[in-house]
């Protein structure tokens, strides 16, 4: 990480501050020139302080645990892959996305930087209307920076590896169907990847994240989507032994569909 560092500010003839160099201790040698940049430009602008560790290392992204410039946690994810896999999977949710058909970039760079935003903005809508999610707090080219649902670097439990008593589940499962109703009604989004792996379970609430994939509900795949996101639900639900409506029944219920 150093290397990269001290190469940034070789091209841009900066003087290293002790900060700059700081924040970078914990990160491993996964950041390429630009996102070392990036990461200073937060700097500067005052959204990141340091950054403290690794949460989670996925297929795209990574998510670091850092702090801001008051002391408080704050959760850094960075898009780094390139994969031709990720491209396609992003290029096919892009173009069929009204907000981004016809802006598809050529460099997997700018595609990146798209995805973040993207996963930005999906996150304040749900934000704004109400859903539980981590609070949105910036983003910047490859990365996106939110409020970090945990303590002490430790990330929350995920929904599937937390044991909940009935009653519990209970309450999770009708927050849950709650969050998917402002989701589609009021933000007019479909999670589209909303399961057990995606919700975080943190002193009496849940969060719900991974929100990059996320529709807007004139995609042509948002009602397949948004059944797909019922069905887990449910599935997961019922069998922890909760008595939940069928998928159908759900969105019935719900009004999500106007059927027959
Ligand atoms: P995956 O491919 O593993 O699903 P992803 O790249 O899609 O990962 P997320 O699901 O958004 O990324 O985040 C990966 C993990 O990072 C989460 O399972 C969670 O443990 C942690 N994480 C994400 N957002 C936060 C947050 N705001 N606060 C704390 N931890 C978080
Ligand atoms: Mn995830």
């Amino acid at each position: 990480m150093d290397r990269l560092v001290d190469e940034y500010f070789r091209l841009t003839s900066k003087e290293p501050r002790k900060v700059d160099k700081d924040i970078f201790e914990v990160v491993e040698e996964v950041f390429d020139t630009a996102t070392v940049k990036a990461v200073l430009e937060l700097v500067r602008r005052r959204v990141i302080y340091e950054i403290k560790g690794v949460v989670s290392a996925g297929k795209e992204a990574r998510v670091y645990w850092g702090k801001d410039f008051e002391g408080r946690d704050i959760a850094i994810k960075i898009y780094l892959t390139t994969s031709a896999e990720f491209r396609k999977g992003i290029i096919k949710y892009l173009s069929a996305d009204p907000r981004f058909s016809g802006k598809i970039p050529s460099t997997t760079r700018k595609l990146y930087s798209i995805w973040a935003k993207k996963e930005y903005s999906n996150y304040m809508r749900m934000y704004e209307v109400g859903v539980s999610v981590p609070k949105p707090i910036a983003v910047y080219e490859n990365i996106l920076v939110m409020d970090f649902i945990g303590s002490e670097g430790v990330p929350a439990p995920l929904l599937k590896d937390v044991e909940l008593d009935l009653k519990r589940l209970r309450e999770v499962f009708d927050g849950v169907v709650d969050d998917l109703k402002k989701m589609v009604l009021k933000a007019g989004l479909v999670h589209g990847d909303l399961s057990e792996y995606n919700i975080m379970i943190w002193e009496d609430r849940h969060y719900i994240i991974d929100v990059s994939q996320a529709v807007t509900l004139d995609h042509p795949n948002a009602v397949e989507y948004l059944y797909r996101d019922l069905n887990n639900i449910v599935r997961f639900f019922s069998r922890r032994g909760l008595k939940v409506p069928t998928p159908h029944e759900l969105a019935e219920s719900l009004g999500l569909f106007h059927t027959r």
